[in-house]
């Protein structure tokens, strides 16, 4: 039996309207929760990540102010960029789009935000926050990851989760946030032994790789959850066939582009799990919601409300 596709788009679009709604609430309230966004250097990935970010503001009515500034910008002047913003109480949230420029000690600039604006949930403090479990902000992507699961239904309490990726953004938080959620979690990485195997075991496999289709219908146990949070560009004919061969719309897009996106699941792994998110339209849309969800929920905290 197919596996049921779980729509991060559709997900995602229901939560923006219930952030809407309460944006609009808290303003009659007289706060207006805002998001201040910097970008460093031309990135083209970059540059489209934080357009997106900004219009989604816009859509669901929460200010932003955005901070594009040369990619010859230094450390310190950055530094001085973030004491502003933590200094500025219209600022709620403060994001610094990653990757920074090479010369730029992006450790340093990160560490200098503060906590309580940090929206990306990349700071210590709330890495040990969300260790510890105590209120703060949660990384976005990993948020994204539990909002899936819980919107659509799948038990986590009990269950075995497999996480594979151990990044500080992406796999450690959301093995964290699983064993919150009282799931009994493995962590694999490069160098665990027999991962197929290990994955197998899984009642809900999470897979943040940054490995186009590596995730094979051999790793998955019949039945499972499979959350792919993996987006890689596919530009080789080898692996396209792989993945997409005989899928119509994606040789259109292939033979146009040269390229489609894909995550770390292969797509027949749909033939073995009971649920999958697809690529693209699963955990990215959700990214961005749960950027506006971290921005509310600092300006509800910085405020004690
Ligand atoms: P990362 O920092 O490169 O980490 C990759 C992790 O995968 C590492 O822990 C690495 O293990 C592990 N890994 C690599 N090859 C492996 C293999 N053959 N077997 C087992 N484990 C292996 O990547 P990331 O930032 O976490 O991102 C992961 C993916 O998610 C990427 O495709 C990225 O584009 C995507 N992503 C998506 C979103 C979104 O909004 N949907 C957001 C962020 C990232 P070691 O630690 O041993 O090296």
């Amino acid at each position: 039996m197919a596996a049921t596709i779980l729509s991060g788009t559709k997900i995602a679009a229901a939560l923006k309207e219930e952030l809407t709604a309460e944006i609009a609430a808290l303003k009659q309230g007289g706060v207006s929760p805002g998001l201040a966004v910097v970008l460093v250097g031309e990135d083209p990935a970059s540059q489209v990540y934080v357009r997106n970010k900004v219009k989604t503001c816009h859509a669901v009515g929460m200010r932003s102010e955005s901070f594009v500034l040369p990619a010859s910008t230094t450390t310190d002047e950055l530094l001085h960029l973030v004491a502003g913003l933590n200094s500025r109480d219209d600022v709620d949230g403060i994001l610094v789009q990653l990757p920074l420029p090479a010369h730029v000690d992006t450790k340093r600039v990160l560490l200098a935000v503060d906590p309580a604006k940090d929206v990306d949930g990349f700071h210590p403090v709330n890495v040990g926050n969300l260790s510890t479990q105590r209120p703060g902000l949660v990384p976005c992507t990993p948020a994204g990851v539990m909002e899936i699961l819980a919107r659509s239904g799948i038990a986590v309490a009990g269950r075995h989760a497999v996480v594979v990726g151990r990044s500080d953004i992406v796999g450690k938080p959301v093995a964290m946030l699983l064993t919150n959620a009282h799931a009994t979690v493995t962590l694999c990485h490069s160098k665990t032994a027999d991962l197929p195997g290990v994955c197998r075991g899984a009642d809900i496999l999470v897979a943040a790789i940054g490995r186009a289709g590596m995730v094979t219908p051999f790793y998955v146990k019949p039945g499972a959850a499979v959350i792919d949070v993996g987006i890689n560009r596919v530009t080789d004919r080898p692996t396209f066939e792989r993945l997409f061969g005989g899928d119509a719309k994606r040789e259109a897009e292939f033979a146009e582009k040269g390229s489609t996106l894909a995550g770390d699941v292969d797509p027949h792994v749909a033939e073995v799990a009971g649920t999958f998110t697809p690529v693209p339209g699963g955990v990215g849309p959700l990214t961005i919601a749960m950027l506006m969800s971290n921005t509310l929920k600092a300006a509800r905290l910085r405020r004690g409300m």
